[in-house]
């Protein structure tokens, strides 16, 4: 039977492009603990594959879409369900992949669903909630900017103020403003952002509460 197998691989690379099967890193039931929906429990859902290559990237094992196994998005739906009625689609970069299959099966579900994105890849899916965090590397294509619900700077240094600045200029005007220091700059970026944030009111500060709440 051995004569199968690259049948079958060649089975599973088509079913992960098509978007009925994506390389899942890991999904788990947690507290939302940044940008606008902070604080309200959802279901996550993490995919492999990421080519942006930002240098503080705290998901790094992410990024090799091989290391994550091919799984059935019939089978994510069904465990999202049990769970939440809200699903966050992160990464990796998830518009890596086709996402129609995935947002349909939820939809079906009656699930709300947001995506956590840098837009580097085209939009397919649809969503409730997009989450637009351009990264300077690989910047977001053209589409994804009005469409965006929020849009979340991650701040590693005073150019990234700069940097944030260019990209709200691109967003819709009810795009919800977000500063959110790098984790490992925090000490440093916070006051920077705070005094930022009073002199430049049109943006909010982000945190990543769910790090200091010590949950995933
Ligand atoms: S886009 Fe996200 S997952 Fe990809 S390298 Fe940057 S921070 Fe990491």
């Amino acid at each position: 039977m051995l004569y199968l197998q690259p049948m079958i691989l060649q089975g599973v690379k088509e079913k992960v492009k098509s978007g009925e099967m994506l390389p899942l890193m890991e999904e788990f039931y947690t507290i939302q603990g940044e940008g606008f929906h902070k604080g309200s429990a959802a279901y996550f859902v993490r995919i492999g594959g990421c080519d942006v290559g930002c240098h503080w990237c705290d998901v790094k094992e992410s990024w090799n879409a091989e290391l994550h196994p091919p799984t059935e998005t019939s089978k994510i739906v069904e465990n999202a369900s049990k769970y939440s009625d809200t699903v966050v689609v992160t990464g990796g970069e998830p518009l890596t992949w086709d996402m129609t299959n995935l947002t349909d099966g939820l939809k079906r579900k009656g699930l709300k669903v947001h995506i956590e994105t840098s837009g580097a890849y085209e939009l397919t899916g649809t969503w409730d909630w997009i989450c637009l965090s351009p990264k300077k590397m690989k910047l977001p294509l053209v589409n994804i900017y009005q469409k965006a619900h929020e849009l979340k700077m991650i701040v590693f240094n005073k150019d990234d103020l700069r940097f944030a600045e260019e990209q709200a200029l691109k967003v819709n005007a009810d795009c919800i403003l977000y500063l959110q220091p790098e984790w490992s700059r925090r000490e440093k970026m916070i006051p920077i952002i705070v005094d930022y944030v009073m002199a430049n009111p049109k943006w909010k500060v982000s945190l990543q509460t769910h790090k200091y709440l010590n949950i995933p």
